[in-house]
């Protein structure tokens, strides 16, 4: 029997997209034409015994009723099918997001377990089945003739886990592109070494922003576009975290965590938990938002930022201002950043379309916008928020480890120490965003006390990558093993050693040269 529950639509944040389009249909387009994200037209809700049953069914099935729950347009037995494979084997722990209590009161969500070894995998393993899902349905309908090439600008670990995801997906390829010099050593080998038929990868010669803007470029160039669709029938996707797809699965691992802190006596049933995020673009914590409020006990939501502290700032202030802004190098980059892009969804449900509108075209001519005071109420009500120093994220590892034998990636340190600060009477429950050993070098520095800025101690100074994990299994003997994945990359053969020029003229030719393949 095939049960369908009713479908959702969905509208965008700034009220310019009128189309009402699926689950389907947001994920394949991404943002929303007029540059809005989409959102639910409504929000699903769950009671507490249906979120506390979660606690006795495997993970997949888990997310499967949260997303039956928020309406997709597959049927349910397509949707289990897809979250079997994507919650499956090649999770290195069979609860895929385990809870851990590291200490009385504080408990951990594990979202490394997946093949990158980083929190993007709980989301990139799922999206891509569904993106290819979703394009298949269109293809069969009539809607559309065409498959998807999607263009991955990274500064390390999205990159990895979108060439995991969409690795030999159905009417999907995958091009990545990288800056040169500018991800570890270990990030890199990642991504050059990537399996599958329908994937390239390129460095690129300049920063990060430089390969962003130029995979921008590339995107809005109207010719390159045509010359795509009319030769090879393909279009453009860029799968980026604000779409949909992505930010979906995020909200079922806190309704997962909240049914497993129940079941092992770290919340009374229904009293609430408080959850403290590392923060970068949003998108982790706004899945908590909205885990929220679909029903889940959650208190207060704890923002931890990194010394890049623009969203501490807006949530203390209400006033989100980068005109002056320095970006700061940190030991957790995969929060430096300076426009939050998914703050945007949490400010619509809070104030709505146009309010919306407002602030983004002032923090797109004056790169600062103030919400009104009842929204800045609000955002007060609903987050707290606290930043920590790039030698503070390094201390907390070292001082954790030796208090309690469990070894924190720096990600993982941000939230664990703002959550020590701010905790109250309830449990927290901290959000752990990577295995230790993705960022092997700032954790040795922690466990030697070694300042964030000095070069490591002698020694060590001329180990590699790998051979600095071994260093850390030395020293930390509690730290537990090297993921599989992670520690086979030095074996694997690199596939892809090409570099392009920045800028979209560079981009396009490494496309152009890819697809000739
Ligand atoms: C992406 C990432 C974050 C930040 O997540 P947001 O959803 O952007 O807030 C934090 N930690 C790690 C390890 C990440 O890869």
């Amino acid at each position: 029997m095939h049960i369908t529950m009713k479908q959702v639509t969905y509208t965008d944040s700034r009220g310019l997209d009128t189309s009402r389009p699926t689950f389907s249909e947001v994920v394949v387009r991404g943002i929303a034409p007029g540059g809005g994200l989409y959102v639910p037209e409504s929000l699903p809700s769950f009671a507490l015994p249906e979120i506390l049953e979660l606690a006795e069914w495997p993970y997949w099935r888990r997310a499967a009723a949260v997303f039956s729950r928020f309406g997709v347009d597959f049927c349910a037995e397509h949707v289990d099918a897809l979250m079997q494979s994507a919650y499956g084997a090649q999770w290195d722990d069979e609860r895929i997001a385990p809870v851990v209590e590291v200490v009385a009161g504080i408990h951990v969500l594990e979202l490394w377990h997946g093949p990158t070894s980083a929190f993007k995998d709980m989301a990139l393993q799922c999206m891509p089945l569904f993106f290819s899902a979703a394009v298949d349905k269109m293809q069969a309908s009539g809607e559309l003739a065409d498959d998807y090439l999607v263009l991955v600008a990274t500064s390390g670990d999205t990159g990895k886990a979108a060439l995991e995801g969409f690795a030999d997906r159905d009417h999907t390829s995958i091009v990545v592109f990288y800056p040169a010099g500018g991800v570890s050593d270990i990030q890199r080998l990642q991504m050059v070494t990537q399996r599958g038929g329908n994937v390239g990868v390129f460095g690129v010669l300049g920063n990060f922003d430089d390969c962003q803007n130029a995979v921008k470029a590339a995107f809005n160039d109207q010719a390159f576009n045509a010359e795509l669709h009319g030769e090879r029938h393909l279009k453009l996707s860029s799968a980026n975290s604000i779409n949909w797809g992505r930010l979906l699965p995020q909200i079922a691992y806190y309704v997962s965590a909240y049914a497993d802190m129940v079941a092992e006596g770290g919340v009374k049933p229904g009293s609430p938990m408080d959850v403290c995020v590392p923060t970068g673009n949003f998108g982790n914590i706004l899945g908590a938002y909205y885990a929220k409020r679909i029903g889940v006990p959650i208190g207060r939501l704890l923002c931890a930022s990194n010394e890049n502290n623009v969203l501490a700032d807006f949530i203390s202030t209400g006033t989100y201002d980068i005109s002056s802004r320095v970006f700061v190098t940190t030991p957790s980059p995969s929060m430096d950043i300076l426009i939050s892009s998914n703050l945007e969804r949490l400010l619509y449900e809070l104030a709505g379309a146009e309010a919306v509108r407002g602030w983004m075209a002032s923090l797109a001519a004056e790169r600062r916008f103030t919400v009104d005071r009842e929204t800045f109420a609000a955002v007060r009500e609903l987050l707290t928020a606290d930043w920590v120093t790039n030698d503070e994220s390094l201390a907390t590892i070292g001082r954790v480890y030796a208090e309690r034998g469990y070894l924190m990636d720096p990600h993982t340190a941000v939230a664990w120490e703002v959550a020590e600060r701010l905790r109250g009477e309830d449990p927290v429950l901290v959000v752990s965003t990577a295995h230790w050993a993705k960022f092997g070098t700032d954790v040795f520095k922690a466990l030697t006390q070694t300042a964030y800025d000095a070069p490591l101690p002698k020694g060590a100074d001329s180990l590699s990558g790998l051979e600095l994990l071994d260093e850390v299994r030395r020293i930390a003997p509690n730290a537990g093993s090297v993921p599989t994945p992670l520690a086979e990359i030095a074996v694997l053969p690199e596939r892809f050693g090409e570099v392009a020029d920045a800028g979209r003229e560079g981009i396009e030719a490494a496309v152009r040269g890819w697809l000739e393949r």
